[in-house]
């Protein structure tokens, strides 16, 4: 079995400014070749899991390229060009092949192409020809298209958000492909999609929760022989066209009335706990105080800025309703601007001045915060992610300024970095635990800091990843759509 495998991975944004080059790639990483191979060892990213699967069945590995961004706004079409050659070309060069494996995240916008990796697959298809099966793996909010669908033969999505499955979702996908490499099944994908999309915070897979729920009647109808591989899609909801919506997925063995029936049948479950996934959340002002009221550690969860939704990280609306809530509560709260981090690094550490920090990129809603703060220390915020989608792999805040303003502990980064624990507090000093109040600018990662004496409270308002999908004046979106309109039977979009 000789077995291709790429990987590119990002999540798009159209709500957001960010812009993703070639070189905010190349700080994650970009790998080709041998390198690659040896880059994923040690992490537990979709592409690991899929090589070790390959690798323990006796494959011939054949690494082809590999880019993994994180979530932002869109990805520069000259980039997107590039990734897209290196893949089909690169597949192309190594026939003749048996299978091709590819990790994606799904949900990844560019400023010409709106379905990205259905034209990187789509591409690949045309270019190896019909008869070598392609399996690939998708990110839970993956935003998934009839061409992905049609070009792929297998299609797994994570299980799990928070995400902790990565590894294991690579490695089923790449299961899958071995199975049909060697004659034991003929797998067909097909998706169901409704016109409605769900906030993202309310669609953890944990406890109670709606798609706790949803994930555990996927695994009964796998479990009850329905279908090889069961994913429901609640999608990477701020993208503003016409096509997004929550999907049900399907793989069978050779049956595709089956597959399509699960694929609805996954899809219904979402679509009946629609309004489950709304919940509760406060203005900065009134998360403040009503923290403060709080015993033990409180985390403020900045949900219309989340840097793993696309965001760009640099809202400064918690910063001025803890300044002028609570200045002297110990706090903790990280915030993207790098020309406040430039002018940190200029003065030096100990160094007292004026700063104005926060809408550095994006000034649609918020002014920067005028304040007086002391450098307390200067870093370059380099660290290991230790779980998550991007576990084991190197990330790096840039220029980072830690800035001491009364109780505050201030952490102004340069570059947006996808949110996991306290990696990136820990790694500029700051021990959060020490802290009564925490900013997060992430959706669901934060629960995995809860406990008995830290709770959370999420702050709605204005922002690139806004909680209320109903107030953001869509351009592209066809009405009707939940949560818009108030549907009784669903609008179908595929
Ligand atoms: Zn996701």
């Amino acid at each position: 079995m000789r077995v291709a495998v790429a990987s590119f991975e990002y999540e798009g944004n159209s709500l957001s400014l960010r812009v993703e080059r070639r070189a905010d790639f190349a700080r994650i990483g970009i790998f080709e070749g041998a390198a690659l191979l040896q880059a994923m060892e040690g992490k537990d990213l979709a592409l690991t899991g899929a090589i070790h699967a390959l690798r323990d069945a006796g494959a011939d590995l054949v690494p082809v390229f590999a880019a993994k961004g994180g979530a932002g706004g869109h990805v520069e079409d000259a980039f997107f060009h590039e990734a897209r050659d290196r893949i089909v070309e690169g597949i192309a060069a190594a026939l003749p092949l048996d299978g091709v494996y590819l990790a994606m995240h799904g949900a990844m916008i560019c400023a010409e192409e709106k379905d990205p990796e259905g034209a990187v697959l789509a591409a690949l298809r045309a270019r190896i020809g019909p008869g070598i099966p392609i399996a690939i793996s998708l990110d839970l909010h993956a935003h998934v298209t009839p061409r992905m669908v049609a070009a792929a033969d297998i299609v797994v999505g994570y299980e799990t958000y928070p995400h902790v499955d990565a590894y294991q979702t690579g490695g089923r996908a790449a299961g899958l492909l071995v199975r049909a490499l060697r004659g034991e099944i003929r797998p067909v994908t097909r998706m169901r999609k409704y016109n409605a999309i769900v906030p993202v915070l309310g669609g953890a897979t944990l406890g109670d929760a709606p798609m706790a729920h949803v994930a555990a009647h996927a695994r009964a109808l796998e479990a009850a022989g329905r279908a090889l591989s069961v994913s429901y899609f609640p999608v990477q909801p701020w993208l503003d066209m016409a096509d997004v919506g929550i999907t049900g997925l399907a793989v069978s063995d050779g049956d595709p009335a089956g597959a399509e029936a699960v694929a609805q049948d996954i899809l219904d479950d979402m679509w009946r706990r629609r309004r489950d996934f709304e919940l509760p959340a406060m203005t900065p002002a009134e998360a403040v105080r009503a923290a403060l009221a709080l015993p033990g550690r409180t985390l403020l969860i900045d949900a219309p800025d989340a840097i793993g939704g696309g965001a760009s990280g640099d809202s400064p609306a918690l910063l001025a309703a803890l300044l002028a809530e609570a200045p002297e509560a110990d706090a903790a709260l990280c915030l993207v601007d790098p020309a406040a981090a430039a002018r940190a690094f200029e003065l030096g550490e100990g160094a007292e001045a004026s700063f104005a920090i926060g809408a550095w990129q994006d000034r649609r809603w918020f002014k920067p915060v005028e304040l007086v703060a002391r450098v307390e220390r200067l870093c370059e915020g380099s660290f290991t992610y230790r779980g998550g989608p991007a576990s084991g792999a190197r990330a790096r805040l840039g220029p980072s300024a830690v800035l001491r303003v009364g109780g505050l502990r201030l952490l102004v980064a340069s570059h947006a970095v996808y949110e996991h624990l306290d990696e990136h507090y820990a790694a500029c000093g700051i021990d959060i635990a020490a802290c009564k109040l925490v900013s997060f600018k992430n959706l669901m990662n934060y629960r995995k800091l809860l406990g008995p004496d830290t709770g959370f409270i999420a702050l709605h308002g204005p922002g690139a990843t806004p909680l209320r999908l109903q107030d953001v004046a869509w351009e592209n979106r066809r009405r009707p759509f939940w949560p818009a309109d108030d549907m009784t039977a669903p609008t179908a979009l595929a």
